[in-house]
């Protein structure tokens, strides 16, 4: 147990965590958007040359770092790089420099985490029994940064056997790390509908086909997805964001657009739900009389996060932070994560690290985002502890 604590409280963090906390403040100045995290990645990488630490671009803008043993199976920690278009409206003295773009996602405080983490583990090499690979990926927020760095083999040589991952969390307070074992969070998928009618005089409907009717009969329709096809405590979402189309209030309208969005957290509903949504569109439209075109874009799959090694890493925090400081928590998030892709194919969890404490404020996604730097410590603390400590098997 003593070693559990030792690592949380070794004095060297002293002076990993202000260090840390100005790498974020470097990065919370210059967000990035996507796959183009060009002065994050160099960044990155600076950082870990003056640590010693030996890295490479197994994408443009991705960056991964190994620290410990050659071989063996590792464990993978990622952080992701990218920020958001929004504009920063904190008024922090080290808000973005960059118009209509800011780290509103917390995605610079999670690369100061792993960095901060490695700094500890690379004073530390000699004691890892397995090497930890470090993962810095572009473009979580989309297009997907994490499917392309392990199609570029980023979990072989050295093999990994486990992954984790950290995300800020602005419903938990600073110190606490929250858990869920199993389905995490959800798989979004978007659509575009475009139902087509026959145009004519508002006055003479018959004489058309109304694309607005029909469009209003899909989008009832389609909640029964939801409502009359899922089993109920199974969590799915329909939402239609978007509906445009027609000309003028005594005019049929020949064409409507819709756009939305369909997040399933189990993993094997989601082929069944879109291609139910597919049917039921096609036919309530048929009915209608209308045409339709479909477009489904498949997002990022589910993160499931493995129980077995959930439960390790919940011992592992509970020992090395105190059990005040592991939070499990009972519900998913029907948000989407690309880290998914890595635990489709390796046991691998999600550390929630809370972010609410002095001088916080709102929550992810908002321009009035802030979250307290002390989250910082604790997130980099435990990804030392998990690599330092969780089992081979
Ligand atoms: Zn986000
Ligand atoms: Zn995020």
């Amino acid at each position: 147990m003593a070693r559990y604590t030792e690592v949380a409280q070794d004095s060297a963090w002293g002076a990993i965590d202000p260090w840390a906390i100005l790498l974020r403040r470097q990065i919370h100045r210059h967000p990035e958007l996507g796959l183009e995290t060009e002065k994050t990645s160099v960044l990155v990488e600076s950082t870990l040359d003056e640590l010693g630490i030996e890295h490479k671009r197994p994408i443009t803008y991705g960056v991964t770092g190994v620290i410990g043993p050659d071989t063996g199976p590792a464990i993978l920690l990622r952080a992701d790089m990218d920020g958001l278009p929004v504009e920063e409206a904190t008024g922090l003295p080290f808000s973005s420099e960059i118009a209509g773009r800011m780290h509103a996602c917390g995605h610079d405080a999670h690369t100061a985490m792993l960095l901060g983490a490695a700094r500890y583990l690379k004073q530390h090499e000699a004691e890892l029994n397995r090497p930890v690979v470090l993962m810095f990926q572009p473009a979580e927020e989309g297009p997907g940064g994490a499917l392309p760095m392990i199609e570029a083999g980023i979990l072989q040589n050295p093999e990994v056997a486990h992954a984790v991952m950290v995300h800020v969390d602005s419903d938990l307070p600073a110190g606490v790390i929250g858990l869920k074992v199993g389905a995490a969070m959800a798989s979004p998928n978007d659509f575009r509908i475009i139902v087509s009618g026959r145009g004519g005089h508002g006055a003479h409907p018959d004489k058309g086909v109304d694309a607005i009717v029909a469009s209003s009969a899909i989008i009832q329709a389609c909640q029964t997805l939801v409502s009359r096809e899922q089993d109920p405590i199974d969590p799915l979402v329909v939402t239609f964001g978007t509906i445009a189309g027609g000309y003028r209030e005594n005019v049929l309208a020949d064409r409507v657009t819709m756009t939305g969005t369909i997040r399933i957290l189990e993993p094997m509903r989601r082929e069944a739900i879109l291609s139910r949504f597919r049917e039921l569109v096609t036919t309530i439209a048929a009915a209608y009389r209308a045409q339709v075109d479909i477009n489904i874009h498949r997002g990022y799959p589910p993160l499931v996060a493995d129980e077995t090694f959930t439960r390790q890493v919940g011992n592992i925090l509970e020992a090395a932070l105190g059990s005040g400081h592991v939070a499990w928590l009972g519900h998913p998030s029907m948000g989407g994560e690309d880290f998914a892709y890595i635990a489709e194919r390796v046991p691998a969890t999600n550390l929630h690290v809370g972010v609410v404490g002095e001088g916080s404020q709102s929550g992810l996604h908002s321009p009035n985002f802030i979250l307290n730097e002390t989250a910082i410590g604790t997130g980099a603390r435990a990804l030392a502890a998990i690599a330092l400590l969780a089992a081979v098997d």
